[in-house]
């Protein structure tokens, strides 16, 4: 068994590999695939509605919000957002906090004015920005949840006078929030919650509707909302391992249990980074993300070395993004605490060798 510590695509439950696996060759006893099956049928139609449900019941949402899954992971939702939410000559508010956020304010500068009160940038993204204030006159206020490559994570949202919006790619469902406090959240599936090739987008529906701007179609939140998310041929495939993922949240007990796992996996990684001297975390203790664990070692010259030791020992995916270097250790939901605790004791002998 691999211990899977990749970013993204990260690890998937075993359990949701299997029903996956089963459906492509069978899907609902159809005796077709679910790669072969046309989604107008009921049989699919069911499984996007489950997966809405799901969302708003782990989630917690009221009815002003409308979910819907979409092409083009949560890059298109960069565009998206400004497209739908930022008219021309308006001014939305970001947060740079990490090189996603820095790509979303790329992409808002197409639409209107964008206002960056606060970014990390000159300390590598190494801390969440805290001080700053939120103009009121914003469309909008975007911030991103978690920092998937520098491992920072907003551990608070701020009280905003005006509707946040927020990339949770890299944390959704894996820690209990008010998503009813915001105006739209965003997510690629490929972390916590699926495959590769579709996102979630939930929205505030009265936040729809209020710019000028003709919107085309692939990028019009309400033209996918009215249509369930089948304006056009969705990512049939992605949707459904999204579906089979929520269930398995579900499952486990909901978003509060996943929080409890997930504070204990993290504990147990930065517990060991703090005390072994061969270690030392990256970022601000304060911010740290329990979803992306980044660290390095205090001698560079044996990272290679300790990368090699950690692969003879199954495990996976631990490389840093080439930006922060070192080591990224991705705890998603579906990581068990006994991977966590495998590194861990992976770390010790490595010590020990060095000794
Ligand atoms: N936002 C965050 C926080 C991410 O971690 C990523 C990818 O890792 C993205 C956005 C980009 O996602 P996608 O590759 O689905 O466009």
């Amino acid at each position: 068994m691999k211990h899977n510590f990749g970013a993204g695509p990260g690890i998937l439950p075993q359990e949701v590999l299997k029903q996956a696996a089963e459906a492509v060759l069978n899907f609902n006893n159809s005796g077709l695939s679910i790669l072969e099956i046309s989604h107008r049928t009921a049989d699919f139609e069911s499984v996007v509605s489950e997966a809405c449900s799901l969302v708003k019941e782990l989630l917690n949402l009221n009815d002003d919000y409308a979910i819907t899954f979409l092409h083009g992971g949560a890059s298109t939702q960069f565009a998206m957002v400004p497209y739908n939410l930022l008219g021309e000559g308006e001014t939305a508010a970001y947060l740079d906090s990490g090189t996603w956020a820095s790509k979303a304010i790329k992409e808002a500068k197409f639409f209107g004015n964008v206002n960056v009160v606060a970014s990390s940038k000159e300390a590598n993204y190494t801390y969440i920005p805290k001080e700053y204030s939120i103009p009121t006159d914003a469309k909008y206020f975007h911030v991103t949840s978690n920092n998937t490559i520098y491992g920072t994570q907003l551990h608070e949202f701020p009280e905003s006078p005006v509707p946040l919006v927020s990339d949770m790619s890299s944390d959704i469902f894996s820690r209990v929030f008010d998503a009813n406090k915001f105006g739209l959240i965003y997510a690629g599936a490929q972390k916590n919650m699926g495959a590769a090739g579709v996102a979630l987008a939930v929205v505030k529906k009265e936040l729809l509707g209020k710019i000028e701007r003709k919107i085309p179609a692939m990028f019009n939140y309400q033209l996918h909302i009215d249509n369930g998310s089948m304006y056009n041929t969705p990512p049939v495939f992605a949707i459904y391992v999204a579906m089979l993922t929520l269930r398995w949240v579900k499952e486990q007990g909901g978003v509060a249990a996943m929080e409890k796992i997930n504070n204990k996996k993290a504990a147990t990684l930065y517990a060991e980074i703090d005390r072994n001297p061969l270690f030392k975390g990256t970022c601000a203790v304060e911010d740290r993300s329990r979803m992306n664990v980044c660290f390095v070692m205090d001698n560079a010259d044996i990272e290679k070395e300790f990368l090699d030791f950690a692969k003879k020992a199954d495990i996976v995916g631990l490389k840093g993004h080439r930006s922060v270097g070192g080591f990224r250790a991705s705890i998603y939901n579906a990581l068990p605490q006994s991977s966590v605790d495998h590194l861990v004791s992976i770390m010790q002998q490595f010590e020990q060798l060095k000794k």
